[in-house]
C-alpha cells in the first residue's frame, strides 16, 4: 500500500489532494502545503521531545 503511493508522487499533493502541476515542489503542489506539512512534521516531533526531554536536561545541565 505504502509502496504504491511512493511509485506514484504525482498522484496529488499529501496536504491538500490537489493535482501537482508544478514539480518544483513535489510531492506538494506549492510551497505553501510543503510548508503546512513541514510544521505539521515539526509540532509533532517537538511535542515529543519536550516530554521526553525533561530529564536529559536535567543530566546535562548538572553535569555542566
Ligand atoms: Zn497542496
Amino acid at each position: 500500500m505504502i509502496d504504491e503511493s511512493s511509485a506514484s508522487p504525482a498522484k496529488g499533493c499529501p496536504t491538500c489532494g490537489k493535482s501537482v502541476d508544478e514539480k518544483r515542489y513535489l510531492p506538494f503542489c506549492s510551497a505553501r502545503c510543503k510548508q503546512v506539512d513541514l510544521g505539521r512534521w515539526f509540532s509533532g516531533t517537538y511535542r515529543v521531545e519536550t516530554n521526553e526531554t525533561p530529564d536529559d536536561i536535567q543530566d546535562k545541565s548538572s553535569r555542566d
